[in-house]
């Protein structure tokens, strides 16, 4: 739709302008640093940092609904830079020109409502949203865009000609990362550092097949975060892990859609996501929370953190209610299906901390819980949500699983409403599938099939001495129709059909 199109009311407002104050804030002394430069810790004390918008009353002199209709109407516009999260540019990243936007096709993924069958096994109906159908097949691209637009933004502003982009991973960082530096301009290249063995051969293609660079490494995901950090610290490099505040910015954009996918009523829902590193969680109560100030939606969601009981430092935080006495640990962890979440000693702690207080003193304590789940859970939660329409990842299974448990504990009020982040693609993580199916789970998993979750190919041969097609040979017309005949017969036999 052409702008010249739009009510009049709207009209001003379709195509943002370059307006706002970004600011880096450090969570631990609370210094402030300009966004010129390319900062992932505070100079000062090495604390994580957030990016503020100094100049965000600004906002509040548009009401609430205008802004509803503002994105609403957006959706319709044609121009790429605002067909993906810069849908929201005000609320995540006003001070960047529509030239330096990247988009590859992320975001407004769909939301997906669960069958009865599905709602009854939990008791409690819900929704999947499906973040897997972003382009390198998870949420990651949210990040990723913000932070390579950005990146872009101060390549053309400074004129950087050599940037290296650099990122720990336990493969989808990696994917998105490498997505993203292969559409940049020449000059842009990436580097992805992934624990040896512990991404699935998909999530291992992808980097390669976007050119990166992929630097295997020893260990699990929080020994190649540390030598990331130790790279950015002592040479020119873009880090592109959730550190850097620009990724937890652009995944603010799934609580944007999940707010426009509800028209805007949030009340009743029960946001879901799996916490691994924790920029996932930080940047969807973050995004709740601005369109709450800015009256987008008059009351917050609930939202419900999910760690497996293989890595499960934030699920521990939080056990002790009194948050004078919360003292955080990391964990070493255990091998977990939701390999993407498999971290122990999560960056994004200090922010989860502080959001979370914030979020309670709005809502209620209720409003943000953690829960833990086993393997054995996950893994029957994907592959049953998969038996229903979805298409999961193990991270996916994760939140159903911990959904249902929070339900089953009684922490769900009736009348609420799931919306569960399947964070990737199903057939990222086949092999765990493929795992459950062939009964080859390593002991340390923990998990053990259940005859009606598992499925395998059968080969149906025809009966002895039917020919058989060969490769490269031909068959003669004959010889084929009784090949037809006795293999349909079979296959027919098989599934108990009747002529
Ligand atoms: C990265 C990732 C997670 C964990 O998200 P965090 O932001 O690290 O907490 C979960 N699922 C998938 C598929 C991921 O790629
Ligand atoms: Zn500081």
């Amino acid at each position: 739709m052409k702008c010249t199109d739009f009510p009049e009311s709207i009209r001003p407002y379709v195509v943002p302008e370059v307006a706002g104050r970004y600011i880096y804030r450090c969570l631990g002394c609370q210094a402030t640093f300009g966004v010129e430069e390319l900062l992932y810790t505070c100079p000062q004390c090495g604390s994580v940092l957030m990016i503020r918008d100094e100049d965000w009353d600004r906002l509040k002199a548009i009401p609430g609904p205008t802004w509803r209709r503002i994105f609403d109407y957006r959706a319709m516009v044609t121009e790429p830079a605002l067909k993906g999260i810069y849908r929201f540019h005000e609320l995540l990243g006003s001070i960047l020109p529509l030239d330096a936007v990247i988009y590859l096709g992320e975001g407004h993924t769909p939301v997906v409502q669960a069958n009865a069958k599905m709602r009854d096994w939990v008791g409690r109906p819900f929704f999947f949203k499906n973040d897997g159908q972003n382009p390198s097949a998870s949420f990651k691209d949210r990040g990723m865009a913000s932070a390579f637009s950005y990146l872009n933004h101060l390549i053309k502003s400074q004129g950087l000609t050599q940037v290296l982009a650099v990122c720990a991973s336990t493969g989808d960082t990696s994917a998105a990362a490498a997505l993203y530096a292969s559409y940049l301009v020449d000059g842009v290249t990436s580097a992805v550092l992934l624990p040896q063995g512990k991404v699935t051969p998909q999530q291992l293609s992808q980097p390669l097949g976007s050119g990166a660079r992929v630097i295997e490494i020893p260990g699990v995901f929080d020994d190649c975060m540390k030598i990331v950090e130790y790279l950015a610290e002592h040479y020119p490099v873009a880090l592109m892990n959730s550190k850097n505040a620009w990724r937890i910015l652009g995944q603010e954009s799934y609580s944007y859609e999940i707010a426009q996918a509800f028209d805007y009523e949030v009340a009743d829902l029960v946001v879901t996501v799996p916490i691994g590193n924790a920029g996932n969680i930080t940047a969807v109560m973050a995004g709740f929370l601005k369109l709450h100030d800015l009256g987008i939606i008059t009351q917050l969601p609930w939202i419900l953190g999910v760690q497996s009981h293989h890595a499960d430092p934030v699920y521990r935080y939080y056990l002790e209610p009194d948050p004078q006495k919360r003292e955080f640990r990391p964990v070493t962890v255990q091998p977990s299906v939701a390999q993407a979440a498999m971290i122990g000693n999560p960056v994004s702690m200090p922010r989860v901390v502080q959001l979370v207080e914030q979020f309670r003193s709005i809502a209620g304590d209720q409003a943000v819980q953690v829960v833990q789940v086993t393997e054995q859970e996950i893994m029957d939660a994907m592959l049953r949500a998969n038996r229903n329409g979805h298409i999961a990842c193990t991270q996916g299974g994760e939140c159903l699983a911990g959904w249902r448990r929070a339900v089953a504990d009684g922490a769900i009020p009736d009348g609420k409403v799931g919306v569960l982040d399947a964070t990737a693609h199903a057939l990222k993580f086949a092999i765990f599938q493929e795992k459950y199916f062939e009964d080859r789970f390593e002991p340390e998993f923990g998990v053990v099939p259940k005859e009606e979750l598992r499925n395998r190919p059968v080969l149906v041969r025809p009966p002895q001495g039917v020919p058989c097609p060969v490769p490269g040979a031909g068959m003669d017309a004959e010889s084929f129709r009784a090949f037809v005949t006795a293999t349909g017969d079979a296959v027919a036999s098989m599934l108990g059909l009747r002529k």
